[in-house]
């Protein structure tokens, strides 16, 4: 029962056992508004790759309240409302924002700075990590599960 990465909450647990897809510093509103955080570390697991113990435990919302259809759900604990996971109605990924959904953020550090506006006026990120408008340009979806 030891999985590569782990999280959740005590009632509903999350898990992958292959590394994630993607991992990033997101600097993009929606985020901001959603975690209440200047930035948010964001993994992207393929879809199939990170699963749930108890589905039907979760509830579903749009992330984007400002973007209802888009294709990503935030998931949240029934029980206790913390949020479990981002999943992508398409199939494509999973997403979790690892210190806000029960893992270890040392383990799936940030490669590079995504959406980030240079216009919006915040100083720009100077870790020596690349920064970029949107996600990485090498980045490619997986195909819809
Ligand atoms: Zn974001
Ligand atoms: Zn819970």
């Amino acid at each position: 029962m030891s999985h590569k990465y782990a999280g959740g909450c005590e009632h509903v647990h999350t898990h992958a056992d292959n590394d994630p897809i993607d991992v990033h510093t997101c600097h993009c509103s929606v985020c901001k508004r959603v975690t209440g955080q200047e930035d948010t570390h964001v993994v992207f697991f393929k879809h199939g790759d990170l699963k749930v113990d108890k589905p039907d435990k979760l509830k579903r919302q749009p992330f984007n309240n400002q973007n209802p259809n888009g294709p990503l759900e935030l998931c949240t604990c029934a029980t206790c409302g913390t949020p479990t996971m981002l999943d992508d109605k398409q199939g494509r990924i999973r997403a979790i924002v690892p210190n806000l959904m029960g893992y270890d953020p040392e383990k799936m550090p940030a490669t590079y700075h995504a959406f980030f506006d240079a216009a919006a006026g915040a100083p720009a990120p100077d870790d020596g990590r690349p920064v970029y408008e949107g996600l990485r340009p090498d980045f490619a979806w997986p195909a819809p599960a």
